[in-house]
């Protein structure tokens, strides 16, 4: 089964090629940025916690996140690959992540990092928060979440990396031709 977690700063691209590798490979989506989003539209209590930090462009605390990625995978049908999208975010996130897949009987494939540099991660930002409604795309959030990005998040790349597990992937082009060297690396997982 193929468990693919995709990664990569904000901005780098995640969500969009995360449908396409689960359209083209048949996996279930799972963006816990989108969860989040979901709870806070509902008004649940998770949703109000989860506000209070992507407001600020902090991390929500783990405990929140993993109970609203358990409660999604719970509904999911036993023997579904899944593509991660924005999870794990921190080490404790990616060494529960290994809990669960194993609860599931199965673990993570891969994880793909989309490698962006920095200048052009502030101008896709700042051209998303023009077209999108998203509280959190604005410049000073933007900067925090960059920041929380290099202090909290890449540390998961070492996580992976050691696991031989670690497939970097170059995030800058045509979103086809990227899309084109992420189906190249899961092809040859098949
Ligand atoms: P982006 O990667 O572009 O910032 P996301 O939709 O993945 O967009 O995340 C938006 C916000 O949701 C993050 O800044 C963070 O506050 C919160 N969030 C999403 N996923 C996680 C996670 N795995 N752990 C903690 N917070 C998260």
């Amino acid at each position: 089964m193929l468990n693919v977690v995709i990664f990569g700063a904000p901005g780098s691209g995640k969500g969009t090629q995360s449908k396409l590798i689960a359209e083209k490979f048949n996996l279930a989506h799972v963006s816990t940025g989108e969860l989040c989003r979901r709870a806070i539209h509902n008004n649940t209590h998770e949703g109000v916690i989860a506000k209070s930090y992507i407001d600020k462009g902090e991390l929500v605390p783990d405990e929140t996140i993993i109970d609203m990625l358990d409660a999604f995978l719970e509904k999911l049908p036993i023997d579904q690959g899944i593509i991660f999208d924005g999870f794990p975010r921190t080490v404790a996130q990616a060494e529960a992540l290994i809990e669960i897949m194993k609860e599931h009987g199965t673990k993570v494939s891969v994880l793909l990092n989309l490698e962006v540099e920095k200048d052009e991660l502030m101008t896709r930002l700042l051209k998303r928060a023009e077209t999108e409604d998203r509280s959190d795309d604005n410049m000073e959030t933007i900067k925090k979440r960059l920041e929380v990005y290099e202090e909290q998040t890449l540390p998961v790349i070492e996580f992976y990396r050691k696991k031989r597990l670690y497939k970097p992937i170059k995030g800058v082009g045509d979103i086809d031709d990227i899309f084109g060297r992420i189906s190249e690396v899961l092809n040859s997982l098949k």
